[in-house]
């Protein structure tokens, strides 16, 4: 145990922790040169592309020091707001943290956010500036910025560069120097803290977890006390590059679990493992069921792909329990599913995996953050989706989550990024500056108002130099409705959204433009309303057109006409039929994409 260092790293996305993190595993040859691909630890596609480690995973280094071995654990941690309950358990299993920062860049709201969590669960702090070999490092000021940020000297920053591989081998001694040791009693009950699982398709649930106390044995009856699922563990062992069977796992011991678990709710990210006979007291401390953030209707693009897409979601929720759906029908779109997302980037993860590993086109209707609903009565529920809100006369008031936003930007920016804050209900709580170039803005902000296209806003008015991170903090009493559209009087569902008062207005009109834009002309006038209950706020018309497409082919050739109208009709399977009016797919995406 003396000999054991567990740590992760926290960085910014693109900071360079993948890289960094590949060069640690050459230089303690866990890999060889020949496996040493780029970046390893991002096995997903998907992650590889987008630069974000989704799903975090640990590996095990071992590394001979001065004659003695040393076993280092390196936990991964996902780098996006929307996984941050799951950065929260691999940081409580660790005793240190390398502070990855961009030496070009400096520390972003991401840094600053994991950085505090680690902080909390007093880890050893190794701070490193990455990226030393660019031309544009700016060391002196990102070491000011850190030394503030985490009261250390300048002697205990480090540089490397996970490119040139300079100053790997000192960043390891210094892990080894540093971080402490884990401690535990390896006499005590088995207490195991899971951080991690993953779902393997042959071998089921696999979960990573780090031994706080006492031994696991090959075999033993387990206990996962916050599901109460029992199982004999019928492999156990390390991670290396891939998993290492072994015997025995001791205190401070970082390694995985197999016994036939089918679906990932049953392994969830900061329950506790122990024994079946001889349990520990309790639960490790922090644990918390994660819970869906953001809800949004998904639908098959093709209504025959419906049995499709919910085998999917079935096969999706196996290894990944943060995503929940249930049956959903719109008058519009028929049948479908509720689905809830921890963020925005989930459930663009979602749609993607639908279409990559699937085949399934969908389209997703305005997401919204879910509500409680107190009625007169003093009656108080959940709502997630527009047509669950009840009668306004019914409504007694509604709270909507709350977050605290942390904002990093530089200081010319400062009045855009306000100003949007300010646009989406934020109050300014707290303004820092890091350096006189680069300030920390706190703000209080619903949560609702971030879902939609708050990110996208901030990086393009900040020109990029912005960055963002959130967590919840409650709720608050808000005014929302219900805002529907209507063509030629009749609501299309698809298109409702829960917004607040105040935004009703324009966000209604924005709508009807849009869908003015979308929307063909037909042989009839189709007016397209946006309405707040009974009243309509906004108003546009699509002129009617006559339209025969076969006058061209002035009657002639039969078989050319032919083409044309099947032609029409493919064009129409691209969209829907609401009443008398033909909606393409894409206007029930451009509601998302309001500019
Ligand atoms: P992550 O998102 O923190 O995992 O970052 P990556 O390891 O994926 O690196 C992001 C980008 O920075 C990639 O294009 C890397 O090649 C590059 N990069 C990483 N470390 C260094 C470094 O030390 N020097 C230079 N010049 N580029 C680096
Ligand atoms: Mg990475």
């Amino acid at each position: 145990m003396k000999n054991i260092r567990n740590f992760c790293i926290i960085a910014h996305i693109d900071h360079g922790k993948s890289t960094l993190a590949d060069r640690l595993l050459q230089v303690t040859q866990t890999i060889s040169e020949r496996e040493m691909k780029a970046q390893v630890l991002d096995d997903m596609d998907l992650e590889k592309e987008r630069g974000i480690t989704i799903k975090s995973h640990a590996i095990r280094m071992d590394y001979q020091y001065k004659g003695e071995e040393y076993i280092l654990n390196l936990i991964d941690t996902p780098g996006h707001v929307d996984f941050s309950y799951e950065v929260s358990r691999s940081i409580a299993a660790c005793e240190g943290a390398l502070l990855i920062v961009d030496a070009t860049q400096g520390i972003q709201a991401q840094t600053i956010s994991n950085l505090y969590l680690a902080i909390e669960n007093d880890l050893e702090i190794i701070p490193v500036l990455n990226k030393m070999d660019l031309p544009n490092a700016m060391p002196e000021v990102v070491e000011d910025q850190i030394i503030d940020l985490i009261g250390c000297s300048r002697e205990d920053i480090l540089r490397a560069s996970g490119k040139t591989g300079e100053g790997v081998d000192f960043l390891l001694e210094t892990i080894i120097h540093k971080v402490p040791a884990p401690v535990g009693d390896p006499k005590a009950p088995l207490q195991c803290l899971i951080f991690d699982s993953v779902f393997n398709p042959f071998r089921g649930v696999i979960a990573y977890f780090k031994v706080v106390n006492g031994e696991m044995n090959k075999g033993d009856w387990v206990k996962f006390m916050a599901t109460q699922g029992e199982y004999k563990a019928e492999e156990i062992g390390f991670l290396r590059l891939n998993m290492d069977p072994a015997k025995k796992l001791s205190t401070g011991d970082v390694g995985y679990i197999i016994c036939s678990i089918k679906t990932a709710k049953e392994v969830k990210v900061g329950d506790t493992i122990t024994h079946k006979e001889n349990p520990c007291e309790g639960l490790i401390d922090g644990f918390e069921e994660v819970k869906p953030m953001v809800f949004a209707g998904v639908y098959p693009i093709d209504s025959e792909d419906y049995e499709d897409l919910r085998a999917a979601m079935e096969k999706l929720q196996l290894n990944d329990a943060s995503l929940t759906y249930e049956p959903e029908s719109s008058a519009a779109l028929g049948f479908g599913f509720r689905c809830g997302f921890l963020g925005l980037l989930h459930m663009e993860i979602i749609q993607e995996r639908l279409d990559r590993e699937f085949s399934i086109n969908v389209i997703t209707t305005v997401p919204n953050v879910s509500y409680i609903v107190h009625t007169h009565k003093g009656e108080e529920y959940e709502v997630y989706n527009p047509s669950g809100l009840p009668e306004v006369t019914l409504v007694d008031y509604i709270e909507e989550p709350v977050i605290q936003a942390q904002i990093i930007t530089k200081s010319d920016y400062i009045g855009q990024v306000m100003s949007l804050c300010m646009e989406k209900r934020g109050v300014l709580s707290h303004q820092n500056y890091l350096t006189t170039d680069r300030v920390e803005l706190t703000f209080s902000m619903p949560l609702g108002e971030i879902v939609f296209d708050f990110y996208d806003k901030l990086k393009s008015i900040s020109k990029g130099y912005a960055s963002f991170d959130y967590h919840q903090t409650g709720h608050q009493r808000a005014k929302l409705v219900r805002l529907d559209i209507l063509l030629n009087g009749e609501m299309v569902d698809a298109l409702s959204a829960l917004i607040h008062f105040d935004n009703a207005q324009t966000f209604g009109r924005r709508v009807c433009e849009k869908l003015k834009e979308l929307i063909p002309r037909q042989q009839f006038d189709i007016a397209i309303q946006a309405a707040v209950g009974a009243k309509i706020i906004s108003r546009e018309t699509v002129k009617a057109v006559r339209k025969d497409v076969t006058a061209k082919c002035y009657g002639g050739d039969i078989s050319r006409k032919r083409k044309l109208l099947e032609k029409q009709k493919k064009g129409k399977k691209r969209m829907k039929q609401v009443g008398n009016v033909e909606v393409p797919q894409k206007a029930f995406l451009a509601v998302l994409k309001l500019d």
